[in-house]
């Protein structure tokens, strides 16, 4: 069987496209192997990349995979089109059909409802962002760029429904005469271990002088004092770096105060919210809706997607001066990717809604799905998330997660991650960096781990009681 496999073309000609279809490559092995085992495998075969040694993995993996989809007790169309399907068989379907429509159109209005307010908040801080920069445009204050909508609101899946936190990030420019150097600290390290040096940069020569503009570095500092100041390094550093801290106060008290020349910015009630290292803004509308939304701000990674931005974790103290590897615009990018590829009813948002609205514990986050749905997305081709696929993929999602439990094991999707779209745009020491497992915790603490099973538990038995249709799974490990 392995030689027959070994020599069919069509099996040569899809390895090396890592594409783990479920439909065109021949069931080559026995279904012998149990349900933990195969999705170790699928996790084994994404860990090590297809190539060719591992192509007896990719065989048992793609046979697991074409069970899954033909069995009748899974797919609900399998079940339509089969001919021998009885009379109850055909009514449990019908109910099992209706929890699935009813399921999914909860989670499909809940979205809905999000992308409308994410149009609301993107046209509003668009505008504000307009105001501002008009303002700042003589200033030495960084350049603020267009906002861009990261996280799960912008990405179409809302762990909190209508509570949805609409989060942008802002890059910065540095102004005329400023240049932003980054020292990097250690990929993945938290707290963030980077700072953003600000240096002054010449302008004497024809190209880079801009009006009267004085030069920075060979003025009399007298001169500069007197008519031109760096408000960047006075306002905004400390020693020379940039702070997030002070830069987050900045922001905070420049919207407030150019709040009113927004545009339609009278339909909003405005308040600040606390936050120390972003512009936290509750707005509420006149019928007394409320809405969350979170700009941080962020400096490019060179012309990467990624940004060394504002944001940290507010349960840990860090310094103004330290600032996070943020790698929520790569994966906003990678969300678009996926959706000008899916097909309309594509289910992948919706599984991972589903999943991230019934977690209830706080070791396994909503991150940890989105990461594993990620996963999933580079596995099981775009074109098998469409049609009544629901179920099918939940278990999927599920039982992956669970293989990554069982290994302690779930790299992060960004750093070291060989196999992205290449419109995905890394800096070169992420892409060759080592993968960073985000279950480290669990191998170092076993109480995490015990709670995270538990935790794994309860969702599962969440996802049974709202679907009802999820295959039993064997029990997990102690
Ligand atoms: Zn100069």
């Amino acid at each position: 069987l392995l030689l027959r496999a070994m020599a069919s073309p069509r099996v040569l000609v899809l390895l090396p496209l890592l594409t783990l279809s479920t439909i065109r490559l021949p069931p080559m092995l026995g279904n012998g192997l149990d349900e933990a085992t195969r999705v170790h495998l699928l996790f084994a075969a994404f860990k090590f990349g297809a190539v060719a040694g591992h192509l007896v993995l990719l065989i048992k993996l793609n046979a697991w995979l074409r069970k899954k989809i033909h069995s009748p007790a899974r797919s609900k169309e399998q079940e339509r089109s089969s001919s021998n399907t009885g009379e109850d068989e055909e009514e449990e379907s019908t109910v099992g059909d209706y929890v699935e429509r009813l399921v999914r159109e909860k989670v499909r209005r809940s979205a809905r409802s999000v992308a409308y307010r994410r149009e609301a908040v993107e046209k509003l801080v668009g505008d504000l962002l307009s105001v501002l920069q008009e303002r700042l445009s003589k200033s030495f204050f960084p350049v603020l760029q267009p906002a861009i909508g990261v996280g799960s609101a912008f990405e179409g899946w809302s762990p909190r429904g209508h509570d949805a936190v609409y989060t942008l990030l802002v890059p910065l420019k540095p102004p005329r005469g400023h240049a932003f150097q980054l020292e990097l600290g250690t990929a993945g390290d938290a707290p963030a271990k980077h700072r953003v040096r600000v240096e002054l940069e010449c302008t004497c020569t024809k190209d880079t002088r801009v009006g009267d503009m004085l030069c920075f570095v060979h003025q009399p500092h007298e001169a500069l004092q007197r008519s031109q100041d760096s408000s960047l390094l006075n306002e905004l550093c400390t020693g020379r770096y940039l702070d997030a801290q002070k830069t987050a106060r900045w922001i905070q008290g420049l919207v407030s105060s150019a709040w009113e020349e927004v545009p339609h910015s009278r339909r909003y009630g405005l308040r600040l919210l606390p936050s120390r290292r972003s512009c936290k803004l509750e707005l509420t509308s006149a019928s007394g809706r409320s809405l969350c939304v979170e700009m941080l701000v962020g400096v490019q990674r060179g012309h990467s997607d990624l940004f060394l931005s504002s944001q940290a974790p507010e349960a840990i103290f860090t310094p103004g001066t330290m600032w996070a590897e943020s790698f929520a615009v790569a994966e906003a990018k990678f969300f678009s990717h996926v959706a000008r590829q899916a097909p309309p009813d594509s289910v992948h948002l919706q599984c991972l809604q589903l999943c991230a609205s019934s977690l209830t514990g706080t070791v396994l986050s909503s991150y940890t799905l989105k990461t594993a749905v990620m996963d999933l997305l580079t596995l099981i081709p775009v074109t098998s998330w469409m049609g009544p696929v629901f179920v099918i993929r939940l278990q999927d999602v599920m039982a992956y997660l669970r293989s990554c439990l069982e290994e302690k094991r779930l790299d992060h999707f960004i750093i070291g991650n060989k196999f992205l779209p290449e419109d995905i745009l890394l800096a070169p020491d992420t892409r060759g960096a080592e993968p960073l497992n985000l279950f480290q915790g669990l191998v170092e603490d076993p109480e995490a781990y015990a709670k995270a099973l538990g935790e794994f538990e309860e969702l599962q038995d969440q996802l049974k009681e709202l679907i009802g249709a999820l295959a039993p799974l064997a029990p997990l490990p102690a």
